[in-house]
């Protein structure tokens, strides 16, 4: 008798669809993991875009903080016009 399979998982997708592995990389590469309040482990950081930037949506159960997290590159990008 054969072993029956296992039924996916709802986070496991029976087909990857290869399309978005880069994407996937790129979260788990820079998804926030910490609360920029409290140190402890982001519970959610969830990432979407506006216009050009890539914003991550973060709540903390810790302490209670939510907001948004935007990577800026190499660099930090300032208010000031440039003179
Ligand atoms: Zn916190």
């Amino acid at each position: 008798m054969r072993p029956r399979p296992t039924p996916p998982q709802p986070w496991q997708p029976a087909v990857v669809d290869r399309r978005f592995l880069a994407d996937a990389e790129a979260h788990r590469r820079d998804a926030p993991r910490f609360c920029p309040r409290c140190g402890a482990q982001m519970a959610l950081a969830s990432e979407f875009w506006e216009a050009d930037d890539r914003r991550f949506y973060c709540a903390c159960t810790g302490c209670g903080w939510s907001g948004e997290i935007i990577p800026t590159g190499e660099g930090v990008i300032g208010h000031e016009l440039e003179h």
